[in-house]
């Protein structure tokens, strides 16, 4: 098992979590490396824990399946359940985001596309397609009267 894991400084807004449901799924976006070759996949994938693929041989279904263009070897990845918010903390902590297990391959760096989900620690404001891509967001939150920030964002994969 692998935990994909945050560190993130949350000013004002709590719950920080992929906007993820299975009528809009998130897609998870990741570098892959083969484990057998260590070729790294020209691309980054994207992985949603709705979509589900078949291994071939009669192997079952995976959220992710690859087969490396350098070993010909297949490998597969599927995340384990819904993800988990980040919570704000002060000073902030590394807390896990998602759980998945792979096989034959890794996902060595994450990379924060799509759209997410957060709260006005006081206000409980919503604010939603919050982007994270450019590593930092600022809102405002008109019912606390305050600046809104998620800065400092760094990204952990881990075995769990
Ligand atoms: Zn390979």
């Amino acid at each position: 098992m692998f935990a994909l894991t945050l560190t993130a400084e949350l000013a004002g807004v709590t719950n920080l979590r992929p906007d993820d449901t299975e009528g809009s799924p998130f897609w998870y976006t990741f570098k892959v490396q083969c484990t057998s070759c260590r070729e790294t996949h020209p691309n980054n994938v994207s992985v949603s824990r709705f979509e589900m693929n078949e291994m071939s041989g009669s192997r079952g279904e995976a959220n992710f399946v690859w087969k490396c263009k350098n070993c010909k070897r297949e490998s597969s990845a599927t995340i384990m359940a819904a993800p988990k918010a980040y919570e704000q903390t002060e000073p902030p902590k590394a807390q896990k985001i998602l759980e998945f297990d792979c096989r034959g391959l890794e996902f060595t760096e994450f990379i924060p596309d799509g759209e997410w989900l957060a709260e006005g620690v006081d206000s409980n404001t919503k604010f939603t397609a919050i982007d994270l891509s450019e590593g930092e967001w600022f809102e405002y939150d008109e019912k606390a009267n305050d600046e809104v920030s998620i800065k400092e964002l760094k990204w952990d994969i881990n075995r769990a």
